[in-house]
């Protein structure tokens, strides 16, 4: 088994209204919601899991819905944009479903050769969908509108801001594997070649970058992909002998999962894909029902009784 990081594992992010989030990522986008659960850390909220079928990592994008949050900015010490592989010639596409959703394009053009367009969600979280060089073989997920010829494959990327990227960078390849790609302008890209997809992270630097405010519509953490949670803590002695403090192992009921700041700021999980989110309920009911861990399902009428009701 391999003792690397295998690209992504998932991204979270912040939103400030449940169903205006699932709605969006479900039906503008078309990505599956594949596990709905509860923040396990503040049951009142709830804790949506998107991506394909199975919630594969590197496909899955996950969201706290705090009731009215404030907004957050994007900025310096944050991952500030998400980019997701989609189907070659497809965002001619995409750029007409947008726009039938009123959602405004705000950017476009190719990055290393390869075409994009960028946008937001309701919150104002950076989305960008591109084409990659290299078709990307993922199974996609369908929806009733968004086929195999335009869905999303899952991750292609993620953007992290920075006033300097040195101290990240080498978190990047001394521990993690990555090496520098290419560079565009203040945009430096390490891949890692232990994966085909979601292997790449952008590092943008920003020396007069303002810090960002983590709240609606920003990143929390960027979680990075090991097979299993022996190999995870492999990974927590590398980082422990880099000097960097790490929390010890925690159980996230679908992955264990370790957390530590990078040097430039950056929220860091290690995930495992071990041991999935079919652990507690089949592949074709995955997100249909409310799951609680186990600490929470004695108050399981009082915790649905709280949280805001949903129209799936
Ligand atoms: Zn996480």
């Amino acid at each position: 088994m391999t003792e690397q990081i295998l690209g992504l594992h998932h991204i979270t992010a912040i939103a400030a209204n449940a169903q205006r989030n699932l709605d969006f990522y479900t039906k503008v986008l078309g990505l599956r919601l594949v596990k709905k659960t509860v923040n396990f850390d503040d049951p009142g909220t709830y804790h949506f899991y998107y991506g394909n079928e199975n919630g594969t990592p590197g496909t899955i994008l996950t969201f706290f819905p705090w009731e009215s949050m404030s907004q957050g900015r994007a900025g310096a010490g944050m991952a500030t944009e998400i980019s997701y592989a989609v189907p070659s010639n497809s965002l001619k596409a995409w750029k007409e479903r947008l726009a039938g959703f009123n959602i405004t394009i705000t950017d476009e053009g190719e990055r290393f050769g390869e075409p994009f367009i960028s946008f937001s969600d309701p919150d104002g979280l950076n989305l960008t969908l591109l084409e990659p060089k290299t078709a990307d073989n993922r199974q996609a997920w369908e929806t009733a509108d968004v086929k195999a010829d335009i869905a999303t494959k899952g991750f292609h990327s993620t953007t992290l801001s920075l006033r300097k990227i040195d101290a990240t960078a080498a978190v990047l390849t001394d521990i993690f594997g990555y090496r520098l790609q290419a560079q565009e302008g203040n945009r430096y890209r390490y891949v890692t070649d232990a994966v085909e997809s979601a292997g790449v992270i952008d590092l943008l630097e920003l020396p007069d970058g303002q810090p960002g405010y983590n709240a609606a519509g920003t990143n929390h953490h960027v979680a990075f992909r090991v097979a299993d949670d022996s190999i995870l803590m492999k990974f927590r002695d590398k980082v422990v002998s880099k000097g960097l403090q790490i929390t010890p192992k925690i159980d996230r009921d679908y992955f264990f999962s370790l957390y530590f700041r990078e040097p430039g700021g950056v929220l860091f999980e290690i995930a495992t894909d071990n041991p999935g989110f079919t652990v507690d309920e089949p592949l074709d009911e995955l997100g249909s029902n409310l799951k609680l861990p186990k600490q929470y399902e004695q108050h399981r009428k009082e915790i649905e009784n709280h949280l805001p009701v949903l129209a799936q």
